[in-house]
């Protein structure tokens, strides 16, 4: 026993002459401890050939450009469905274990996914992460007044500024995949010559309103980038995001304006409570005018999948068609009701 002391006593001993054994000990504790948590290295999740790359985004809008570029090379999963707010949505477990096995992650940005703002950020450190909106040309946003000063992040109003974030997903998409570039390039060419055509469709449906017609009034300010592009005034009842709820002032405000300039319609948005445009046409008929609400508009978030208005093209044609027939004349809601009673 006192052998085996006197062993590992002079062990030590020489050791210690060439190292400073705690501070040996103090560097091998960090290492290990770096080691179990992982601290030193970045989570890279590869894929391989043949392995589909798992792509998550938040709304639908963007689930949908991603679908066109990338077919069958992705798998992509949208985190907010129909009717879904972006400005209030907060993610569920289930979306955080969506971003925890995402290869990349698209958004928009540009404060429109307010509510997850934090977690999209802490995910971005170890996933690839993209903020289509941020990608566009910053001289091309809006920034109105009510904004205070920062980005409308409604860009999908305007097609021309929507072509640019589908530029900004296949750039991402070709430098994830290089292999895959001339899929992505192909797809992504076919999309914007669809798109392009939708551009036209909205400016010659546009042009049919008379010019002062066009005032577009909508449950929040969402339109503007619209409003900009096809030459509308818009009116939103409540602010660029829905956080804040219009207040009664806000109601009184709007329904002077469209007693005052004589506005046929006003416009539902799937995304925002009916409860407060209602109450404006309440307000205006205190007016002794009658506005009609024109019919439901998807700002936000797209219609139900498998119906045209799942996809960004269906839902921006029966934006158009509803606001059009509802500023010219009778509304085609009104006019399946009339042919019910
Ligand atoms: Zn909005």
């Amino acid at each position: 026993m006192q052998l085996k002391y006197n062993f590992l006593r002079s062990t030590y001993n020489r050791l210690s002459n060439i190292f400073n054994i705690p501070l040996l000990l103090g560097c091998l504790l960090i290492l290990n401890l770096f080691s179990m948590t992982g601290c030193d290295v970045k989570i890279e999740k590869k894929i391989t050939e043949n392995e589909k790359i798992r792509v998550v985004t938040t709304i639908g809008m963007i689930t949908d450009i991603v679908k066109n570029i990338g077919g069958d090379r992705l798998e992509v999963i949208g985190m907010m469905g129909p009717g879904v707010d972006p400005h209030l949505y907060k993610p569920t477990a289930k979306d955080i274990e969506r971003l925890s096995s995402a290869n990349i992650i698209f958004y928009n940005g540009l404060h429109l996914e307010s509510k997850m703002g934090d977690i999209l950020e802490r995910f971005s450190k170890n996933t690839k992460s993209v903020a289509v909106a941020e990608g566009v040309d910053k001289n091309l946003l809006l920034t109105p007044p009510e904004f205070d000063g920062q980005y409308d992040p409604h860009i999908w109003f305007d097609i021309s500024l929507w072509i640019k974030a589908v530029e900004v997903v296949r750039d991402t998409l070709v430098a994830y995949n290089p292999e895959s570039e001339s899929t992505y390039a192909a797809n992504t060419d076919q999309y914007i010559l669809k798109l392009n055509e939708l551009q036209k469709y909205v400016k010659t449906q546009s042009e049919r309103v008379p010019t002062d017609r066009r005032i577009l009034v909508t449950a929040h300010d969402a339109f503007n980038y619209f409003g900009n592009a096809y030459g509308f005034e818009v009116q939103g009842l409540q602010g660029m995001s829905t956080v804040t709820e219009a207040g009664i002032a806000d109601v009184k405000e709007l329904a002077t304006f469209i007693a005052k300039r004589k506005i046929p319609a006003i416009f539902v948005e799937s995304s925002v409570p009916v409860r407060s445009l209602e109450a404006v046409k309440a307000a205006v008929k205190s007016k002794g005018f009658d506005v009609q609400i024109g019919g439901e508009l998807f700002s936000d978030a797209m219609g139900n999948e498998g119906t045209p208005e799942g996809t960004y093209i269906g839902m921006v044609k029966h934006n158009i068609d509803t606001i059009v027939s509802a500023l010219i004349g009778k509304t085609a809601v009104e006019d399946s009701l009339s042919k019910e009673q």
